[in-house]
């Protein structure tokens, strides 16, 4: 398991700067860029989330929501590599649906107190 560097993840993030609907506080970007760490931890993720940011930004016009990335790391992330929360594919962060918009928060599987330490989502030992 492979979690993507924070700065590459943030250089990826700031190639989609240029849509609209791109985050704008600094409070949002970081939730994007622990979404985009969380999504695509696995072998060979940061590659796998480069070339998503490239398909991106020729297919849509508009920023991809937390949502849309953490959708995005599940569905290009290896077979085999498949964790087992199914709440949120041990991504660490789940979908939900807040105030009627589609977004993602902290799976009940992620201690708390250990992301925060880390600043990383955190993989439980049964995803193992
Ligand atoms: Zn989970």
């Amino acid at each position: 398991m492979t979690v993507p560097d924070r700065q590459f993840c943030s250089e990826q993030m700031a190639r989609l700067s240029g849509l609209p609907g791109y985050p704008k506080t600094e409070e949002a970007k970081r939730e994007f860029i622990d979404t985009l760490q969380g999504a695509f931890s696995f072998v060979g993720g940061g590659d796998v989330l480069r070339q998503w940011v490239t398909d991106v930004l020729h297919e849509v016009e508009f920023c991809p929501s937390q949502a849309d990335a953490w959708r995005a790391g599940h569905r290009l992330r290896p077979a085999k590599q498949q964790p087992h929360c199914r709440q949120c594919d041990g991504t660490g962060w789940r979908p939900v649906i807040k105030y009627g918009v589609e977004c993602v928060e902290r799976c009940v599987c992620q201690p708390r107190a250990a992301v925060m330490a880390a600043r990383l989502p955190y993989r439980d030992s049964e995803a193992e």
